[in-house]
């Protein structure tokens, strides 16, 4: 399933919105037409949204100076995701990626801050004014104060040195200087793990919210961990070297029960579709099996999917890997001069690790 979906995009960076975050947004949209909450609360909300984008344009800003591409932003309602195309070359490079986001909001929080002294609205700040409150009438001072508070809040809740929080990052990179990089996401994901639980206790005490924040963070330190083993296990392992190379594919114009008793036979579960040496589309058994059994006469070209995601014979075999996990997908097919020369699929990478893993023991 997707967990979220693109809303726009700016200087060719898609921006894609999580689906807790519109979930948030429906919910404090619908609970102020009840009069639960104030618009003023829904307005906030929509603020957040905005300061989580310009946190994310900070981190991306710098990641393009550096060259490093950004393929997507997704946004959360905690902050949001840069997801790069490939890791800063410099430990420096991501240190100054990661932390160029929580500084963003801590210099919007300096300039409320200031906004307020001028304005005369200091002495309204509190604790209790950082936060989201239910008022019903709305003036500047309260406005810079949440504004102040948002930031300052997504500020210093992203330094946390746990993955996938922005202070993660930073340790990893600090750490980097001084050990291996898989060292340094290994150390640096254990502590994101400790924090996580250390969260959790917190959470039973004070607040609920802590324990789902936790959560998030036990998942993005192990994916982190994940990522970088497999990528440095996979070093130096290119497409073409565990690629299969004699690729049984299918014409687009055989009808669907045809390509299932084929799939049945040579046991693939996905086939490239050829037409006149050219791929067409992919066809997979999870296409097949979604097609009722009384309409499996119609062709294939109906129902496979066009959009092809392929690799390149001398792509590194993790950049395929990624992709293969990023689209959810069974299998590349790899494609060389626009001609069809292999396919590449979860399980020969699968396959690859485990053969890799009993080699260096
Ligand atoms: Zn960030």
């Amino acid at each position: 399933m997707k967990s979220s979906f693109k809303i726009f995009s700016i200087s060719g960076i898609p921006v894609e919105l999580h689906i807790s975050f519109l979930l948030l947004m429906v919910i404090i949209f619908a609970l102020a037409f009840f009069g639960v909450f104030t618009y003023y609360v829904a307005f906030l909300i929509v603020l957040l949204f905005f300061t989580v984008v310009i946190h994310e344009f900070s981190h991306s800003y710098v990641a393009k100076r550096y060259g490093v591409p950004v393929e997507r932003i997704i946004l959360l309602p905690i902050g949001g995701v840069s997801a790069m195309g490939e890791i800063p070359k410099y430990p420096s490079q991501e240190l100054k990626i990661a932390i160029s986001g929580p500084l963003t909001n801590i210099v919007i929080a300096f300039l409320c801050l200031i906004g307020l002294l001028i304005n005369g609205g200091i002495q309204s700040l509190s604790w209790t004014s950082f936060f989201i409150s239910n008022t019903p009438t709305a003036d500047l001072n309260l406005f810079l104060s949440n504004f102040l508070g948002i930031n300052l809040v997504l500020g210093v809740f992203n330094l946390l040195p746990a993955f996938p929080m922005d202070g993660g990052r930073v340790l990893r990179a600090f750490l980097a200087e001084r050990m291996s990089y898989v060292k340094a996401t290994k150390t640096a994901a254990s502590i994101g793990k400790q924090f996580a639980i250390l969260l959790v206790i917190l959470g039973i005490f004070f607040n609920f919210f802590l324990i789902l924040i936790a959560i998030f963070i036990y998942i993005g330190a192990e994916q982190e961990y994940n990522a970088i083993m497999v990528s440095s296990a996979l070093e130096g392992l290119f497409v073409k070297d565990i690629m299969t190379r004699n690729v049984d594919t299918l014409t687009p114009d055989i009808p669907v029960a045809d390509a299932l008793s084929t799939m049945f036979r040579q046991r693939h579960m996905g086939y490239p579709v050829m037409e006149r040496n050219h791929i067409v589309g992919i066809i997979t058994f999870e296409d097949i099996s979604r097609i009722p059994e009384d309409n499996r006469n119609i062709q294939i070209k109906e129902i496979m999917s066009k959009n092809i995601i392929s690799a390149a014979p001398n792509e590194p075999v993790f950049e395929s890997f990624e992709k293969i996990s990023r689209n959810n997908i069974g299998r590349l097919p790899v494609i060389e001069n626009n001609e069809l020369v292999g396919i590449i699929s979860k399980t020969d990478v699968m396959k690859a690790l485990k053969m890799l893993d009993a080699k260096s023991k």
